[in-house]
């Protein structure tokens, strides 16, 4: 069937957030359902004088698929699964198919994705255009790391297969890309062979930032996962306590009922607390808390709560462990009207304790400590936009308010000169603040300069953009009262 290239008409136009919520724009939103109709939101673009954004499941918590007043690609409906196979875990899918689906396809094979992100509301091509990291970042690298092969299609029209060995500078770049350079139209995948549906799991609890590193450390050559949790609100000697989360793959043989396990429904999440109060609507019993006073109380409970219990060990599904965010849906509303951003920092693990701890009593010496730190181990990537490095990540959610987004954006600026003065590095898919000279800084000019070029080939006429790529690559500069994305 031939498709008719769509019309710029305003029954297309929807208001785009991101996934925060702090910012949003009005934009004119194509859900295409094939590689033609996929082109054809190109042909588009090009006849009227837009731009595109492309947006697989929106959840980037800032700006990286926003393009105010332009067109923005909707991948959700490229959900098809192309090719399986499973004796070897090689997977074949279009780029709107999200990390639920593919679990929920594999697992029963006995296979799970490789690399999950903390909610599976994601897409691959989302995955990949970010090249997103896991509770297994320092063990399994990145996303990139086990994709195999994908089709770009370029704003030029043509289509290139991509690997290591076929025009292998696109594959290193459009892997971390942001959706700048192509769209990809379908991703082949390696998943990783597991035993049961379950997860060993063990919980301790660690007095400080040094400790918690330290532990991190100690663990990284056996544990398959390891997730820390931190309370941004403690100080002095307690500066940086938490709770430490590590899991560990069930070796064959040893689940007694593993076709049980790696059923879907074993894997399943029960939506309602206690069988009577939905999940769905716990956020509002959040919201009165979602402030500085309700989260040092949350925090300093949650930590003594993880003191009490020290040394835990249980098995939990995989659904349970990796997708935490998404047992509690529409958390995010408890943030409020302004929503919320999250600063992720990566630091080498040489100056990790030191530069967290600076961080941490930056933030609670502005009066700003942000409500909930997650802390992960990575080891570095070879993709030429690359945020990860041998050391540690910490994201940082931080509230918006009329009142905050100034001081937030202040205070982001302040920080960002700390990363990197630390050596440290910046996410994409949880910014909202950076800075040219700050990516610059960090990516170096070199990398900049190779993926422009890059650019300038597949996107001539510079169709993909997004609010994300001018405010980070566009060549003026920013004040702060911009910063924190501008609703
Ligand atoms: C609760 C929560 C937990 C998270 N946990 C993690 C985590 O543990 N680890 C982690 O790394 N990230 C995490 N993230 C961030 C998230 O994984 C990334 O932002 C990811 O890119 C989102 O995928 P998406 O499908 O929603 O893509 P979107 O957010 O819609 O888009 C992300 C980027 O991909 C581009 N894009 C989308 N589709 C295509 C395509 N087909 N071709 C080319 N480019 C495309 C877009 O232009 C954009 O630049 C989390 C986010 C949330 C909300």
């Amino acid at each position: 069937m031939t498709h008719q290239a769509p019309l710029l008409t305003a029954d297309h136009l929807e208001q785009v957030a991101a996934w925060g919520e702090a910012s949003r724009s009005l934009s004119y939103v194509f859900r295409p359902s094939t590689a033609e109709g996929v082109a054809n939101v190109f042909t588009l673009a090009r006849q009227t004088g837009q731009t595109i954004a492309l947006r697989g499941g929106g959840n980037s918590y800032g700006d990286a698929f926003s393009n105010a007043e332009g067109i923005v690609l909707d991948t959700t409906r490229l959900t098809r699964i192309l090719a399986w196979n499973p004796d070897t875990g090689i997977i074949r899918a279009e780029p709107g198919v999200t990390i639920e689906q593919l679990w929920q396809y594999v697992l029963g094979d006995g296979w799970w994705p490789p690399i999950v992100t903390g909610t599976a509301k994601t897409t691959l091509g989302g995955c990949a255009a970010m090249n997103t990291h896991g509770k297994n970042g320092w063990r399994k690298g990145t996303f990139g790391d086990h994709t195999l092969e994908f089709e770009l299609l370029l704003p030029t029209g043509e289509v290139k297969t991509c690997s290591r060995t076929t025009n292998s500078d696109l594959f290193y770049a459009a892997i971390g890309g942001a959706g700048l350079l192509g769209v990809f139209l379908s991703l082949t995948l390696q998943m990783t062979r597991v035993y049961s549906g379950l997860l060993e799991v063990e919980a301790v609890a660690r007095p400080h930032m040094a400790a918690m590193l330290a532990d991190l450390a100690e663990h990284q050559d056996t544990a398959d996962y390891i997730v820390g949790w931190v309370d941004a609100f403690a100080g002095g000697s307690s500066l940086g306590r938490g709770e430490i989360h590590r899991a560990y793959y069930l070796p064959e043989g040893t689940d007694p009922a593993p076709t049980q396990t790696l059923r879907r429904a074993s894997q399943a999440i029960p939506d309602t607390i206690f069988g009577l109060v939905p999940k769905s609507s716990m956020w509002m019993f959040a919201r009165p808390l979602t402030n500085n006073l309700g989260f040092r109380a949350i925090n300093m409970a949650k930590y003594w709560a993880a003191v009490w219990r020290n040394g835990h060990r249980y098995r939990q599904s995989h659904v349970a462990f990796h997708f935490l965010l998404d047992y509690m849906p529409n958390w995010k509303r408890s943030y409020g009207r302004g929503g919320l951003i999250q600063y992720q920092v990566f630091l080498p693990k040489e100056t990790a304790v030191e530069g967290y701890k600076a961080i941490f009593g930056r933030c609670q010496q502005r009066g700003l400590p942000n409500y909930l730190s997650v802390l992960k181990r990575h080891r570095p990537a070879d993709f030429l936009l690359s945020y990860a490095l041998d050391g540690y990540s910490m994201a940082m959610d931080f509230k918006i308010s009329d009142g905050r987004r100034g001081k937030i954006a202040a205070l982001a600026q302040e920080l960002d000169e700390m990363v990197l003065g630390f050596g440290g590095r910046f996410y994409f898919a949880k910014d909202s603040t950076l800075r040219p000279e700050v990516a610059q800084a960090y990516l170096g000019e070199p990398a900049i300069a190779q993926f422009r070029a890059l650019k300038q080939q597949c996107d001539p006429d510079n169709l993909l953009q997004t609010d994300l790529w001018r405010r980070v690559f566009g060549s003026f500069s920013i004040s702060a009262s911009q910063l924190v994305a501008v609703s």
